[in-house]
């Protein structure tokens, strides 16, 4: 074991390894209900070479490498679940290069959210990212990693649709560049190359992200957001086909909870609208509104909230606050929820299962959608929230969580960034042939099985 430190300092200098328990407990747990488990070690590397130093070592070795930037995506997908090293590596966090007029940006793999927001706001203040609703420093890449999606998902898809060429390490310690950057110096397409899309989704279980090249978007002056409201869950999936046929918002998300008394028994259904100018913004809310919502509140069917403008200010401001502001209602940190990618027209029954669930395990009710292209499908959020301190209650959210697993597959969705009961789940259910390519892939590319070991394990 001491040799093993000895090297990994040789490689990132001693500065950057710990194998102290008070640091090796930090990286044990993530906000969910993932049991911990400690890492023997954890490392910090500054540069793609140091990357390559230490997954070399590990392969020769045999040690376990998990990958990890905020470690915020919960469902412990950065809990090193066989120990081995904790690959921290929010020291890689330089912004290489943003190429204003092809609008796209490429960045080292420990660039933080925030991070990205406010150098955009500062130098380039007409361009912007698609935006998650996590917490500001997690990882651009550890985001794409696990299909995250942001608030331009309505128009453009998930976050991993949005990468443009890739630079990785390989579990056997070669860099290998995907993208136009393989042939060109630009890092503006991932095509037409052949499909070399090994990377995203795997949970780092196929090799280390070092670098990435993002899309980037204009940035609107004005961002406006109203909630229409109505009674009846099964009006939800009607309402988002008329409102993603005008393709006038920018965001949608529907939802419902009972931590507001007053919003107990309501669907919202909250719609983003930005513009360049109050002439632009009035011509999509009228088709908003008219021709899309007219008919809903002419029968009474429907309405929009009355909200106060502060509370509109936390809604429409960025970074977006929404979950990060409601998933401590019962105090004490816990925090997981399960995403399924679910058919639009599901909605009503994923609220009706989701407040039995709920219900089951005392947990307050918090639903809540996001509409994901033109209603091509919604990532449908079923969150716990639970204390920390207290096992009963991190039981209840554990058990909570398997049944919503069991729940998305039951009603025709995947799970997103499912943790390894859900992976498992999915697994057994998946076509055998796209199974055993799977397994041949992780054999392929990692064939000492050190990234990440227990995630997307196929049998
Ligand atoms: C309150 C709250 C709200 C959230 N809202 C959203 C939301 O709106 N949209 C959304 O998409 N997500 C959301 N999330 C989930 C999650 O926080 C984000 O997706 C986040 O961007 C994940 O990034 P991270 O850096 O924390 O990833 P990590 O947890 O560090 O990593 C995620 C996975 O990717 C792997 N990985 C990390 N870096 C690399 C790398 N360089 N190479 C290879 N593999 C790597 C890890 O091993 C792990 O398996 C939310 C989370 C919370 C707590």
């Amino acid at each position: 074991m001491d040799s093993i430190y000895k090297s990994l300092s040789e490689i990132v200098g001693e500065r950057y390894v710990s194998n102290q328990p008070e640091e090796l407990y930090i990286y044990s747990y993530d906000l969910g209900t993932t049991e911990p488990h400690r890492p023997d070690y954890v490392v910090a590397p500054r540069t793609t070479e140091e990357v390559q130093g230490v997954v070399k070592l590990a392969n020769r070795e045999k040690i376990p490498v998990v990958p990890l930037g905020g470690g915020l995506s919960l469902a412990g997908l950065a809990v090193p679940l066989r120990g081995g090293i904790a690959l921290d590596l929010k020291r890689m966090d330089t912004i290489i290069e943003v190429n204003e007029k092809a609008r796209h940006v490429v960045i080292e793999c420990g660039v933080s959210q925030g991070q990205l927001i406010s150098y955009l706001e500062k130098h380039h203040p007409n361009l912007r990212h698609s935006e998650p609703q996590a917490p500001t420093p997690a990882t651009i890449v550890g985001n794409v990693a696990i299909h995250g999606q942001g608030d331009l998902a309505q128009s453009y898809g998930f976050n991993s649709d949005m990468v443009n060429g890739l630079e990785v390490v390989l579990p056997t310690g070669e860099v290998c560049k995907i993208g136009s950057c393989s042939v060109s110096p630009g890092w503006f397409t991932l095509h037409p190359l052949p499909d070399l899309g090994l990377f995203l989704g795997w949970f780092g279980t196929t090799g280390v992200i070092t670098k990435l090249s993002l899309r980037l978007f204009p940035l609107k002056r004005i961002r406006e957001m109203e909630q229409f409201l109505v009674e009846d869950a099964e009006l939800v999936p009607e309402v988002i086909y008329k409102v993603t046929h005008t393709e006038m918002a920018e965001d949608i998300f529907a939802g419902t909870q009972t931590t507001v008394p007053a919003r107990i028994g309501l669907h919202h259904i909250a719609i983003y609208i930005t513009a360049d100018s109050e002439k632009e913004l009035e011509f999509k809310t009228g088709l908003i509104w008219d021709d899309a919502l007219g008919e809903y509140i002419r029968n009474g069917d429907g309405g929009f909230a009355d909200l106060p403008p502060p509370m509109k200010a936390r809604f429409t401001a960025r970074p977006g606050m929404l979950l990060s502001t409601v998933c401590d209602t019962v105090q004490g940190g816990g925090f997981e929820y399960v995403g399924g990618i679910m058919p639009v027209e599901t909605y009503a029954e994923c609220c009706r299962q989701g407040a039995k669930i709920c219900s089951r395990h005392n947990i307050p009710q918090l639903l809540i959608a996001r509409v994901i292209g033109r209603s091509h499908a919604m990532m449908f959020a079923w969150a716990y929230v639970f204390n920390r301190a207290d096992p009963e209650s991190v039981r209840q959210a554990r058990e909570a969580v398997h049944e919503t697993d069991d729940l998305v597959l039951e009603l025709g969705g995947t799970i997103w960034k499912p943790g390894v009961y859900g992976q498992k789940l999915m697994m057994q259910r998946m076509d055998p042939n796209t199974l055993k390519l799977m397994k041949q892939v992780k054999e392929l590319l990692d064939p000492n099985g050190i990234m990440n070991p227990g995630n997307w394990e196929v049998i």
